[in-house]
């Protein structure tokens, strides 16, 4: 199994030094639990994509503790500027050309990396530590549901590595969004996430291409990895098209579980066991920070189906929609 570490000053050392001798540490973040080496290390990176079981078409995302290491592995621009600057850190992953201190392995070959400053503060110590940057992402099996609490990544990654830095539940929940600034005049959404759509186009004062949705995202070259099927849990998923009823609730059968978006108003339907929900108030915050350990728990109850609804696309409802459509993805 793997060693928890608290955050001390003396387990920050520790795992700093692990990751600059090629080790791999499972970090916490703001998004969701990453798996990370240093970025500069191909070997190290490797060892992730084996670990995960990751494709080596999967690019990975490269982790900053500030603006002034970009310069080592990205060309900057204008835009970058005024996203960091209001984003920055935080769950915003920007995609610019890469420079070559980053192996292609990293980058899935390709002339782009994805770089971000995370905002956890247990993680800018570990990154501060380190003095490298971070290529991590999340610590689990490729496909399956990310890990949002150290237990999740103990329980599917435990036996395959030896480090965890302890951070609590990730505040955000689900992993960041990512944008094309390859070219600044026309930045476009490769992935719905922790910020809103609205909120970057709002700081540009550009359009932006659409969210890449679960359906158009075979045929987008530019994110090899956006698979269509991820975050899958292993009981059969499936999504409605209307949100739920009191009835649709009351007249599940035995064996089939409810995800709900919002806790039901009526307190006997609120007590079936196989009634779940993503938030008690219906914030679209609150659910995203539940989303995957209420999938991962739902996913080792005795159901033998589970059931979801969409939510409304405002805020970040539009990446939880896109979390929930990919877990519902049959390939
Ligand atoms: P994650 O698996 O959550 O760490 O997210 C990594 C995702 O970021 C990949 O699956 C890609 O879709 C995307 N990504 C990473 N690097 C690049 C890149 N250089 N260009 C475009 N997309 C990228
Ligand atoms: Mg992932």
């Amino acid at each position: 199994m793997a060693k928890v570490y608290q955050e001390t000053a003396e387990n920050i050392q520790i795992l700093a030094k692990a990751l600059q001798k090629g080790e791999l540490v499972a970090i916490p973040s703001e998004t969701v639990y990453g798996l990370a080496a240093n970025a500069f290390d191909e070997a190290a990176c490797r060892k992730i994509f084996e670990i995960k079981g990751r494709p080596f078409n999967d690019p990975l995302i490269v982790h900053l503790d500030s603006l002034s290491t970009l310069d080592q592995v990205a060309e900057q621009n204008q835009t970058v500027e005024r996203l960091a600057k209001a984003f920055w850190p935080g769950p915003l992953t920007l995609v610019l050309p890469k420079k070559k201190s980053i192996p292609s392995l990293v980058t899935a070959g390709l002339a782009t990396v994805a770089v971000r400053i995370p905002e956890h503060p247990v993680l800018q110590k570990l990154l501060q530590a380190c003095q490298r940057p971070l290529a991590a992402p999340s610590a689990n099996p490729f496909g399956y549901i990310s890990p949002t609490t150290s237990a999740h990544v103990q329980e599917s990654l435990g036996n395959k590595i030896n480090y965890i830095l302890e951070g609590g539940p990730c505040r955000i929940g689900i992993e960041s969004t990512i944008v094309d600034l390859r070219d600044p005049s026309s930045p476009a959404i490769l992935r719905p996430g922790g910020i809103s759509d609205r909120a970057i186009s709002a700081i540009l004062d550009l359009p932006l291409d659409k969210p890449s949705v679960a359906s158009k995202e075979k045929s987008a070259p530019i994110a090899p990895g956006l698979l269509h099927k991820h975050y899958s849990p292993k009981t059969h998923f499936i999504l409605r098209s209307t949100p739920f009823t009191e009835t649709a609730l009351k007249n599940l059968q035995p064996k089939e579980a409810a995800l709900c978006f919002k806790k039901p108003d009526d307190p006997l339907t609120a007590s079936l066991e196989n009634v779940f929900w993503l938030s008690e108030s219906g914030s679209d915050e609150e659910a995203a920070r539940n989303l995957f350990s209420k999938l991962r728990q739902m996913d080792t109850g005795p159901w033998e189906s589970i059931e979801a609804e969409l939510i409304s696309e405002t805020g970040i409802g539009n990446a939880l929609n896109d979390r929930l459509r990919r877990a519902a993805a049959k390939s």
